[in-house]
């Protein structure tokens, strides 16, 4: 064995590993320990390649020294350290020379022969040294495509295959280097520094005499997970060949629809079945199989994890875990818990009406609606103004990543399952149709011609379904994903793993059942200004701002009591056995007045007041800082009949709930306090009514009042406040706004130059700030608990649906995390890693 540390043979025993040399070298030597027949290999590790591309070449005399026999052809592969980095694509028959056309030609014939070498030249031409495809077209001899390139080269086919060895490796390893692909293996999670290793083979030809052919077999559906044996296999045929020729090809199983494997060959065919039973028990990983036979006998060149979308990951290790082999906590790390939001892709609502303006290719599932963009950066400046977005393009190319991570779907005149947009979007977890046929792209007039003439332009808006292929117009309703039972297993084995409670933030009974659908541990926040926004109750709403003093206010508080104390009691009713917590009335009044002219003289119509008073009204509503004026606890201060009637409504709902036999101990979380004293006075006006209700119903109930800490002031006071609160929940989104001094509504107008600058490492809205924001909540938490030990401790802000924010969390001792309810399964596999990864850690601190 050699071992020289630019490059290493791989045999059972050589130093291989995966962060080094990558996954494929490493799984190539876990086949050779399985004393699989798998073909001579040299794996060259990171650094080594790394050099390649600045310009220090390895030496290549000595690695082509291990490969010994005639003729010596090679392959190059390449082995990143985690396969969805991705890496350039594999160069074969490396070597081809016109001493090894007039070899092949004498042993095996003259048509193989031409063909390994015609490949050969075209593929170092085009993929190699980057020349036009199009004048090789032409070529369909050996001869005729050297002729092509010498012209475009300037100078003769490299006959040595040393030069040739040399020009693959400089290549794949400066096509690593390109800022595309660097951009791509970031989007999956890639450091900027991640290398690329190579993996030199021995070709094991798929040519010759007797049964002799390539193929690629998996044994699950790469779609659902199901088990599957799935791949063809081609005579006479090299690589891949048989997966890009699949008319042409045999299918694997016995199929009706032509020839297969098992009845040509069913010894190999069983050779095969034993290969992948074998490592799927001993890599513990469902794995694709390139294979080759070589006049009746296998070869195995490569088992790479098998291609999978994110439901059949789901399934692959959720069925490796219940056939015991991996424990399913491993199966649990092993999902990335954004991986599940892609599970959880809207798809069309069927019932939806829908006009089809174009078929193609059902490229990346999920359905997506926007308007219509045509080029990238339309696409992020939709992004940076909320606005849903499809981009079109005739085709996609590296340029248009960017604007593809923008988008919310892509759309495509040209290309199939595997062209750049396929692959990128299905990356990204992006809706994408492709080869969309009828419609001409135009990027310079922006717009789509469909096939009846019909022309959109930008702003149009259209839906696509990535997951059938179809274009349709307009903005069509779409419906949440079916989940099965794999999903429901990661979800029973996430809640059997963590230990830290994850409930939801909804404010209507459609989210509440959704949430109880994921199997929720309550309700965090029922926001409950957002009751009020239907049209019948806004009036009321209206009514009862403008009410001209205490008596009015109640009677149009007295109308909108019935219609929140049926909201709550449809709630209580459907998570019956769960926490419920409601928030009081938070935002500024004025959000809920008309701001333009026909609707403020709607209003003064339906309040029967002159014009002009309506609009003296609403201007004296309006406050220099809503945001830190008047609302939250401050309404319930200046205006306590609000509040009163929302606990009225609260408790009378609890009488209602508890009659029908349901199980409830109502939250009220108090929003925007800052002192002690707000509580004190709001905790006494509560109380008084929770008595009054018990007393008019006869009912015995209890309820728990909390705190939102959403103010730095609440969380340095945590501890005088934890004396009035049952809970404390911190709501990150204004107390990240209140701590930086960063208004939530306007931070985006120049975060991404502030994220640019590395002013801040990410967007502290969307990332919670750990060392500052954090800070605030350890504090708080801490001095509340000092108070009171026993006081439930609670995150309630967007973050509480990021993976990091709930490590930070249950670090913090936290009792749940409340985030919206399709964030709730990403949410339970983070709390379940974030608990398995802890206790680990705690295990190796303890040993
Ligand atoms: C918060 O501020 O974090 C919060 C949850 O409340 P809202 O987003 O409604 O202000
Ligand atoms: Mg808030």
């Amino acid at each position: 064995m050699l071992d020289t540390p630019r490059f290493t043979e791989i045999t059972p025993t050589a130093d291989i590993k995966g962060e080094r040399h990558g996954k494929r070298a490493k799984c190539l030597q876990r086949l050779i320990r399985m004393e699989l027949p798998v073909p001579h290999t040299v794996a060259i590790p990171f650094d080594a390649v790394r050099d390649i591309a600045g310009g220090k070449m390895i030496d290549l005399s000595t690695l082509i020294s291990l490969f010994d026999g005639e003729p010596r052809l090679l392959s190059v592969r390449s082995s990143s350290e985690t396969p969805d980095w991705g890496g350039p694509g594999a160069v074969l028959n490396i070597g081809m020379n016109d001493h090894a056309h007039a070899w092949l030609s004498n042993t095996l014939g003259d048509a193989v022969a031409d063909k390994l070498y015609l490949r050969f030249i075209r593929s170092f031409a085009i993929e190699v040294m980057r020349l036009d495809e199009a004048p090789f077209e032409a070529a369909t001899t050996p001869a005729a495509a050297r002729a092509v390139f010498e012209e475009e080269m300037e100078e003769p086919f490299p006959q040595d295959i040393r030069d040739q060895l040399a020009a693959v490796l400089r290549a794949m390893a400066r096509a690593w280097e390109g800022t595309s692909a660097r951009l791509l293996r970031q989007a999956q999670g890639a450091p900027a520094d991640a290398g690329l290793g190579l993996v030199v083979q021995r070709m094991a030809q798929g040519m010759g005499p007797g049964q002799s052919g390539s193929g690629v077999v998996q044994f699950v559906d790469p779609a659902t997970g199901v088990p599957q044996v799935t791949g063809r296999y081609m005579g006479q045929a090299m690589g891949r060949e048989a997966l890009r020729a699949p008319d042409r090809a045999l299918y694997l199983t016995r199929d009706a629809r032509g020839p297969s494997l098992e009845e040509l060959l069913p010894e190999v065919y069983a050779e095969l079945l034993d290969v992948g039973a074998r490592c799927r028990a001993r890599l513990r990983e469902e794995m694709q199989v390139e294979f080759t036979i070589d006049q009746g006998r296998l070869a195995v060149l490569d088992a790479v994890r098998c291609p999978r979308e994110a439901r059949a990951g789901v399934a692959i290790v959720t069925a490796l875990a219940r056939d015991g082999i991996i424990p399913r906590s491993e199966a649990l790390l092993r999902i990335a818990p954004a991986t599940l939001s892609r599970l959880l892709h809207r798809q069309i609502d069927i019932d939806a009406p829908r006009t089809v303006l174009a078929r193609g290719v059902a490229a990346s599932p999920g359905a997506a609606s926007g308007r219509l963009v045509f080029d990238p950066a339309e696409a992020q400046a939709a992004l940076s103004r909320d606005e849903a977005c499809i981009l079109v393009r005739r085709e996609t190319s590296p340029d248009d990543v960017r604007g593809m991570h923008a988008a919310d779907g892509v759309l495509t005149e040209r290309g199939g399952t595997t062209s750049h947009a396929a692959v990128i979007a299905r990356g990204l977890g992006l809706p994408c149709v492709t080869g969309a046929t009828g419609l001409r792209v135009s990027g310079k007039d922006r717009t789509v011609t469909l096939a009846d003439g019909r022309v959109l332009g930008e702003g149009d808006n259209i839906t696509i379904d990535g997951s059938s292929g179809e274009v349709l117009d307009g903005l069509v309703p779409t419906q949440e994903p079916m989940l099965d039972d794999a999903f429901r297993d990661i979800m029973a084995w996430s809640d059997q793993a963590r230990d830290i409670g994850v409930r939801a933030n909804a404010d209507t009974v459609a989210d509440a059942t959704l949430a109880r659908g994921f199997g929720v541990d309550g309700i965090g926040l029922c926001r409950t200004e957002h009751m009020f926004f239907d049209p019948a109750r806004l009036t009321v709403m209206r009514e009862m701002i403008f009410a001209e003093g205490p008596s009015d206010r109640a009677a149009a508080l007295e109308r909108l009591l019935p219609m929140q104390r049926d909201d709550f009691t449809e709630l209580f009713t459907l998570m019956s056995g769960l926490p419920v917590c409601i928030r009081l009335l938070d935002p500024p009044l004025h959000e809920f007045l008309p701001s333009e002219g026909q609707g403020i003289s709607d209003l003064a119509a339906a309040l029967d007041r002159p014009l002009s008073e309506v609009k003296t009204r609403i201007a004296a509503m309006q406050e220099y800082n809503p945001m830190l004026g008047m609302r939250g606890v401050r309404l319930g201060i200046a205006m306590p009949e609000i509040y009163e009637m929302q606990a009225r409504a609260i408790f009378e709902a609890t009488v209602a709930a508890l009659g029908e036999g349901s199980v409830v101990t109502p939250e009220i979380m108090i929003p925007l306090v800052t002192a002690r004293r707000e509580v004190e006075l709001v905790k006494r006006r509560i109380d008084a009514i929770a008595a009054a209700v018990r007393e008019e119903s006869g009912t015995e109930f209890d309820y728990r009042l909390g705190v939102m800490v959403e103010t730095p002031r609440a969380a340095l006071r945590a501890g005088e406040i934890a004396e009035m609160a049952h809970f404390l929940s911190f709501g990150t989104n204004d107390l990240t706004q209140m701590t930086y001094g960063l208004s939530r509504d306007d931070a985006g107008r120049f975060m991404s130059a502030y994220v640019n600058e590395g002013v801040y490492p990410e967007d502290p809205f969307g990332t919670l700030d750990v060392d500052g924001v954090g800070e605030l909540l350890l504090l708080g938490a801490a001095r509340g608990r000092a108070v009171r030990p026993d006081i439930t401790v609670a995150l309630c802000g967007e973050h509480g649906g990021s993976p990091e924010s709930i490590a930070f969390c249950r670090l913090a001792g936290f009792d749940y995390v409340s985030c919206s309810p399709f964030r709730v399964p990403v949410a339970k596999l983070a709390a379940a890693h974030a608990t398995i990864l802890g206790s680990d850690a705690a295990d190796s601190r303890r040993s």
